[in-house]
């Protein structure tokens, strides 16, 4: 194995019982990279055998709650348990900053009791931040990630990721419709995780404001022509909205497969799928 996901979230900002909130791990050689921090992140990651501070990174795709209402659990989480001070590494668009900056805010309270409490315990959480933009490549913890842009307008600016490493590649698109940079961002990938909507349940639903949505994420079908272009090996959906209900997986599946040759992996939180030599 060289590259491995394990999708810690599934759902999407509409409550599920027994789907977290948007999150994927990626896990390589030397590195654990933690995509965006959805609702039950830090659960999800405990059942995948990942605290906190295990991450070499937080990878946040965009700003948007259901992608980052769980971040402040895992900056707490990462700064009580470790011994020692650690810098929690947290990659995202332009406004990352600042968003982390009003969550330190948030938190102000908790670590002054904490502060206070624990002799052993001096500063505050340590976070390096850095704001990336397509173009942009880190090298993590032996992976190379390499920043694409998306098309999540008009939320902006948003960001996927490459991940490769030993020539194995994961990309990680976020809520994005299609387009050339997002072709971009995964071809030639082995496994691409790709936010999806089944645009067919959502218009059968009589709500305008679920009715927006259809505008800037992809459908099931999309993401399916969007892998078939970009010559994929593997196509993996998360963040099902609706709610994807046990037994529908064939359905949904079905959609994605009248588009694109290729694996489709209709999973479930802690669904894992790996790359690469083993
Ligand atoms: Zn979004
Ligand atoms: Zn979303």
């Amino acid at each position: 194995m060289t590259v491995e996901i394990t999708l810690l979230g599934t759902g999407s900002p509409l409550p599920s019982p027994d789907r977290a909130g948007p999150a994927t791990l990626v896990r390589t050689g030397g590195a654990t990279l933690l995509v965006d921090c959805g609702r039950g992140v830090v659960m999800r990651m405990a059942a995948a055998g990942v605290l906190p501070v295990g991450l070499t990174a937080v990878l946040l795709t965009h700003l948007h709650s259901d992608h980052i209402t769980d971040l402040n659990d895992v900056v707490t989480t990462h700064w009580v348990m470790s011994p020692d001070p650690v810098p929690l590494r947290i990659v995202g668009p332009p406004g990352t900053r600042a968003v982390v900056d009003g969550m330190l805010a948030m938190l102000g309270p908790d670590q002054r009791y904490r502060l206070d409490h624990h002799d052993d315990l001096n500063e505050g959480p340590t976070l390096d931040v850095t704001e990336v933009g397509p173009g942009d490549v880190l090298e993590l913890g032996g992976a190379t990630v390499a920043v694409h842009a998306t098309d999540h307008r008009p939320v902006t600016p948003t960001v996927g990721y490459r991940v490769e490493h030993e020539g194995a590649v994961a990309a990680l698109a976020g809520d994005t419709v299609p387009c050339p940079e997002v072709d971009a961002l995964c071809q030639g990938a082995d496994l691409y995780v790709q936010t999806v909507i089944r645009e067919d349940l959502v218009r059968a639903i009589p709500s305008p404001r679920l009715q927006d949505i259809l505008d800037y994420h992809s459908t099931v079908e999309q993401a399916a022509q969007t892998a078939a272009r970009a010559g994929v090996h593997t196509l993996v959906l998360t963040h099902y909205v609706p709610p994807l209900t046990p037994g529908d997986e064939e359905a949904w599946r079905a959609l994605a497969s009248a588009h694109f040759d290729g694996e489709v992996v209709v999973g479930n939180d802690l669904t894992t799928v790996a790359a690469g030599a083993s």
